[in-house]
């Protein structure tokens, strides 16, 4: 059986760079840009007030000025400050010609004859001089930046409209079981509903896979196998259920009947032992175990750094280490991982702690519910003590 360390690697090994796509840029939100973004023209494109006062000439300090104009944010530049006079400008609005300084309106204060300048003033204060933002044709944001609200910012500000982005992972989550029926309906005997398929979604919404299809198998290889048919054009597969050593757990015999090399099947972890990667072609798909906690245990660890090394992102956030505030016991040989909540302030001796809140089996995704991380726990068997150094993976945008 291989280690975390080593199924990490395998899945990373075998997870490419999607190819790239032009989108509406409110579509690429949160895209990895594919192309590099150049300016059209110098910012500001003209001498601009950064303050509501007054525009003036040289050597106005300590005078008093007459205001022989208005200038405003949008107004052509018709206006010319001369030697004793100013023009009361607003903030966005291109400075007169012969203008010195902008004086700010609170530091300025009108009298009988006229407005009265204080007594430093430096040259150029409160305007931004053109091309001091940024300069036409350089580049501003390049390929393998995330497209975020600062970055749509930037690129309305260019006038693009569309841009050339990684093209998000396209997914299809499988659930299998015949046990399972969906949220909505009310469960009779021994039937459940189905958490994995819409925890998985939102898992991968976070990872910021914007198209998903959704299908449910029965427990029978044929029903599988009709699946896996119906989802050959998506880059990801995530199947959850059906990988372990039951009777009717047929994924594996499902994916050998449509040629699917598995990579791996089984790692040494609690939770998410039974966890299958194969590959179809391109595809990947991801054995994900039905145990809710495994399942999402696994989208975490694994595909979650897949999908985003495929959207062309580092594949994971790093991990932080933090003071483990109540004792944990680790897993004789296998790697454990519980779920942890992180407190999300230092405390006075600037050590983050992380409370463990463990879960009664890999079933359980109710005591783990408001985790926000998980706990790394080597193997060995031993008590780990309140007070211990653990690595912890925090459960975010990065991390799922
Ligand atoms: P399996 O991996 O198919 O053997 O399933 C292991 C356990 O997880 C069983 O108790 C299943 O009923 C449960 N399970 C499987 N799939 C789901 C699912 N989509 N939602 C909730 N529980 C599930
Ligand atoms: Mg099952």
């Amino acid at each position: 059986m291989i280690s975390p360390e080593e199924a990490l690697h395998l899945v990373l090994a075998y997870a490419e760079v999607r190819p790239s796509a032009e989108l509406p840029v409110m579509k690429a939100m949160g895209m990895v840009l594919a192309e590099p973004i150049t300016v059209d023209r110098d910012n500001p494109p003209f001498p601009r007030a950064m303050m509501d006062g007054y525009a003036v000439p040289f050597g106005a300090e300590g005078k008093s000025l007459a205001v022989v104009g208005e200038a405003m944010a949008g107004h052509d530049r018709d206006i010319t400050v001369t030697d004793n006079s100013c023009v009361e400008i607003m903030t966005g609005a291109c400075c007169p010609i012969g203008a010195y300084a902008v004086v700010a309106r609170e530091d300025a204060h009108p009298g009988a004859s006229g407005i009265r300048m204080p007594g430093h003033i430096l040259a150029g204060q409160n305007i931004a001089s053109p091309g001091s933002e940024c300069h036409t044709g350089e580049v501003v944001l390049r390929p393998g930046d995330r497209v975020t609200p600062l970055a749509v910012g930037v690129l309305a500000s260019l006038g693009k409209m569309t841009v050339r982005v990684i093209r998000p992972v396209r997914l299809a989550i499988v659930t299998t079981g015949s046990e399972l029926i969906t949220a909505n309906e009310v469960p009779a005997g021994t039937r459940i509903r189905d958490s994995n398929g819409p925890m998985l979604w939102a898992m991968a919404r976070v990872a910021g896979v914007a198209r998903t299809r959704s299908i449910h198998a029965k427990d029978d290889r044929e029903s599988i196998v009709e699946t896996l048919q119906r989802t050959v054009d998506r880059d990801i597969v995530l199947m959850s259920g059906g990988v372990s050593a039951g009777r009717y757990d047929c994924v594996p015999a499902a994916l050998a009947e449509v040629g699917a090399e598995v990579i791996f099947h089984k790692v040494s972890q609690k939770p998410g032992k039974p966890l299958l990667f194969a590959r179809r072609g391109q595809q990947l798909i991801f054995g994900l175990p039905g145990n809710p906690l495994s399942c999402h245990f696994c989208f975490h660890r694994y595909a979650a750094p897949a999908i985003r090394t495929m959207q062309g992102m580092p594949p994971s956030g790093t991990a932080i280490i933090a003071q483990l505030a109540g004792p944990l016991q680790s897993e004789p040989d296998r790697a454990y991982f519980v779920p942890g909540w992180l407190e999300n302030r230092f405390p006075e001796d600037r050590v983050l702690r992380v409370h463990p809140r463990p879960a009664r089996s890999s079933a359980d995704i109710f005591h783990p519910c408001q985790a926000n991380c998980y706990i790394e726990l080597a193997p060995g068997g031993s008590e780990v003590p309140a007070g211990c150094r653990v690595s912890v993976t925090p459960l975010n945008a990065a991390n799922c």
